[in-house]
């Protein structure tokens, strides 16, 4: 049973809606991941209290709609659940949503300070120095209450938490208040080294690592990421080398990495699949497409950047790309959009319609 069919049965239900939240730059909660869900809010950490946050009106009609099978609010084009499951989930909200106010994992990505300024993301550096002072600030009053119950703390989906001094002080506190509470990184892999981690006192605490690398040569990593020389690259190669051998020592639990594909970087897919080090290691690769998430110039250019729509002068070059059986391979996750584009799907679904009209012609002859 693929999602969509998962979405459809009412036996099953998506757990994540009920387990994570998000917490945004702006400080609006916002359940699992934004983009799969329009950006639905719930409420705003820095306006009212958790409390009121997680029981909000939103709240529960958001978790309403998962128990009812509609997924109204959800965008299962999107969506990539990690978690849907055949039980209900009644120990963790009632009949009517309201929620017993313990969230499994709680996502940060409250901090937009990085080292690099990727064009998909930014126009320019962003250093939020100026507001580590206020966000320090609400480490205790804010923050720390609303792990209470937490396995996992993820950071930082806007920013990265190596060049953050926000962020280091965040997992600092997080270790003294819930010593047991496990961390997912999502990184750029610049800063993610030995020393590093040591230095936070995080590398037994690693739960899963996402690691974002947007291109299979140095040339291109630079254009996308504003990097010069090979400084950055290939220090993130070295990184990689670490992370893959914490996860061969059992250290953390799964290291995959994300390549958002667009115009500047899709025909270095199927180069960045074969790479020796992901291909050998059997890294777990994701390729999303780009969406304008940001207020980044890019956006503007998004008929230019979305090679996968039928509209696109590359349009073609990217579906014989996507048809290399290199992305069949094990290691490789594509998104629906991408998967549609596949040979053997459409192949599959024109094949599923003769053969349903072959079977209606008969049962109504
Ligand atoms: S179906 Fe997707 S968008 Fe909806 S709650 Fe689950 S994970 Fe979130």
């Amino acid at each position: 049973m693929n999602k969509q069919e998962h979405f459809k049965n009412k036996e099953y239900i998506c757990y994540d809606g009920f387990s994570n939240i998000e917490i945004n730059s702006e400080g609006d909660i916002l359940p699992c991941c934004p983009d799969w869900h329009n950006h639905y809010k719930f409420g705003n950490i820095y306006q009212q209290s958790f409390e009121s946050i997680i029981n909000s009106n939103k709240a529960k009609d958001f978790r309403k709609s998962l128990l009812d099978g509609s997924y109204k609010y959800c965008n299962p084009d999107i969506c990539m659940a990690t978690s849907i499951r055949k039980d209900k989930y009644f120990e963790k909200c009632n009949e009517d949503g309201v929620s017993n106010g313990i969230i499994d994992i709680v996502r940060f990505a409250h901090d937009k300070t990085c080292n690099i300024k990727c064009i998909t993301c930014r126009n320019d550096y962003i250093n939020t120095a100026d507001k580590t002072e206020k966000l320090n600030s609400l480490i205790d009053s804010h923050f720390i209450p609303m792990l209470k119950g937490a396995k996992i703390v993820h950071l930082n989906t806007n920013g990265e938490v190596f060049a953050s001094s926000h962020c280091k002080k965040l997992i600092y506190k997080i270790i003294e208040n819930y010593p047991n509470i496990k961390f997912d990184i999502t990184s750029n892999g610049i800063l993610f080294n030995e020393e590093n981690c040591k230095k936070l006192n995080i590398e037994q605490r690693i739960n899963n690592v996402g690691i974002s690398i947007p291109a299979a040569t140095n040339r291109t990593y630079n254009k996308i990421t504003g990097s010069t020389g090979s400084k950055n690259y290939s220090q993130l190669y070295k990184n990689l080398k670490y992370l893959i051998d914490l996860k061969k020592r059992k250290i953390i639990n799964e290291l995959s990495i994300i390549f958002v594909v667009n115009y500047y970087n899709y025909k270095e897919m199927i180069k960045f699949a074969k790479k020796p080090i992901i291909y050998r290691n059997k890294i777990r690769i994701y390729f999303w497409e780009y969406r304008p998430w940001s207020s980044s110039d890019l956006s503007k250019e998004y008929d230019k950047m979305a090679v996968w729509k039928e509209d696109n002068e590359n349009y073609k070059d990217f579906c014989k790309i996507i048809n290399n059986k290199i992305f069949n391979a094990e290691n490789i996750f594509l998104p629906e959009i991408f998967l549609r584009l596949k040979k053997e799907d459409r192949e599959n679904k024109i094949l599923n319609k003769l053969i349903s009209k072959i079977i209606k012609k008969r049962i109504f002859r």
